[in-house]
């Protein structure tokens, strides 16, 4: 009897207990602001189970409760969890009989707390989901999208036809079911269930997206009829009227500069395809990617051609980022070259090497993305009453964007985790690439010594 009156007040206490066992402070630290651009130095960050609950500074000290965890954050810099906008964690990984689930830790493990799939079958993408929701100490939020709606014949496993617009109703019901917050219509598309979706899309609160250019809408009719977020800088006019017209509707572009760059024009670069970051990629998916490097598109002789239409796509990036455009930062991980995690920092370096200061890309992958998916209430910056998700940092990212690579630890949900121990071993070491390339160490060695890549004449 009286074990039973135990149990039953540890149990009538357990969530009081937990909250209060679960406080952690983050004390006098460096903490980055994604909407003013700034870092605002001597602040304390106090986090009570998944939440954030204060945010002192100096001039406004917080009292810490009693045994609260302390991470003590002078000489760390602390940015908001980044969310990578352009993933897919179904399509391409099932070819190759990777589980979507199986890559989730890189993206956490590199301070990626959140990521948005855009376009999957829906049943395999909601059971990723279910397992990140479960095992949030190593995996990143999942946010769902539809499949990729086209018209006859979808070119992608992940598509699904839809020709007549009075199908749209009833099968947005069905995804809205599963919980997905974006739709995202496809290459052949009809543009009578275009309009459709974008009309049953914003009836339900859903952010809708499309891959631009499609072969029966034009870009222009795509944005007079409300679409909200464009997938991809290629699918881009650059028509100042037309950039001016997505700045004044608020829309959203995302440039995924960095899959143009590893997997359309320069895959055979030996910094790309040799990057230590392949080496936590499986087997499996690591050899696709290596027989796609090897096709001969990709030769000497046109390399420069391909640099120059990299440099055209930085140049329009920057052009929509003057024109107040609103610029998300997403990959298309895990196509190749792509490696799920890792390559939300590429996009960063992609992103200030178009012309955006640090901060300003850093906004992109925060609270932007957090836009892009209607969670700026919970997400993408370090506020009182947010989720508590964010990256301990060794060194300043407004200084060197590359130094968001430089994580000390990665809090997830208000969890704290050691990206060490959250990434799996890498598949190939380092030496090895070594001894197959000759040249991999020094070619390394020049990248990471490079003078910082920061931006004097930008704005954030
Ligand atoms: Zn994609």
């Amino acid at each position: 009897m009286r074990t039973k009156s135990i149990i039953f007040l540890i149990s009538l206490f357990a969530p009081f207990l937990f909250q209060y066992c679960s406080r952690l402070a983050i004390t006098n630290t460096n903490l980055f602001d994604p909407i003013t651009g700034s870092m605002l130095p001597n602040s304390t960050i106090l986090i009570a189970g998944d939440r954030i609950t204060a945010i002192g500074s100096r001039d406004n000290p917080i009292k810490l409760p009693y045994n609260c965890q302390i991470i003590d954050g002078s000489d760390k810099y602390v940015i908001p969890g980044l969310i990578d906008a352009h993933v897919h964690l179904v399509f391409l990984l099932d070819k190759v009989n990777v589980k979507g689930e199986d890559v989730l830790p890189l993206y956490l493990g590199n301070g990626v707390t959140s990521v948005r799939d855009i376009g999957d079958q829906i049943v395999p993408q909601k059971e990723v989901a279910d397992f990140a929701e479960t095992h949030r100490e190593t995996c990143p939020t999942v946010f769902m999208c539809s499949p990729l709606i086209d018209g006859l014949n979808p070119m992608h496993t992940a598509g699904y036809t839809i020709n007549d617009p009075a199908r749209v109703p009833g099968y947005i019901d069905t995804l809205v079911s599963y919980g997905i917050t974006t739709l995202k219509m496809y290459v052949g598309i009809d543009t009578t269930v275009f309009k459709k979706v974008i009309e049953e899309g914003h009836r339900h609160g859903l952010t809708v997206s499309a891959h631009l250019p499609l072969r029966y809408v034009k870009t222009k009719n795509a944005i007079d009829w409300g679409l909200d977020v464009i997938e991809h800088i290629w699918g881009v006019s650059n028509d100042s009227l037309m950039i001016g017209k997505m700045a004044a509707q608020g829309m959203m572009v995302d440039p995924t500069l960095v899959v143009f760059k590893n997997m359309i024009y320069l895959p055979d670069l030996p910094e790309v395809w040799q990057s230590t970051d392949n080496c936590y990629v499986p087997d499996t998916l690591l050899s696709v990617w290596d027989e796609y490097r090897t096709d001969p598109k990709f030769n000497e002789q046109n390399r420069q051609l391909r640099k120059s239409k990299m440099d055209t796509y930085k140049n329009l990036t920057y052009t929509l980022y003057r024109a107040g455009v609103t610029l998300l930062a997403g990959t298309d991980t895990p196509e190749p070259y792509c490696p799920p995690g890792f390559a939300l920092h590429d996009e960063l370096v992609l992103l200030v090497e178009s012309g955006l200061s640090p901060a300003a890309a850093l906004k992109c992958a925060t609270i932007n993305n957090a836009h892009a998916l209607k969670q700026t209430n919970n997400l993408g910056s370090i506020e009182n009453g947010k989720i508590a998700d964010m990256v301990i940092l060794n060194a300043n990212p407004l200084e060197d964007i590359r130094n968001t690579r430089t994580i000390f630890r990665v809090i997830h949900q208000g969890i704290v985790c050691d990206p060490q121990s959250v990434l799996p071993a890498p598949a190939v070491t380092p030496k090895n690439i070594s001894n197959q390339t000759g040249h991999w160490m020094n070619n390394s060695a020049r990248f990471f010594n490079t003078r910082p890549l920061t931006s004097p004449n930008d704005a954030h």
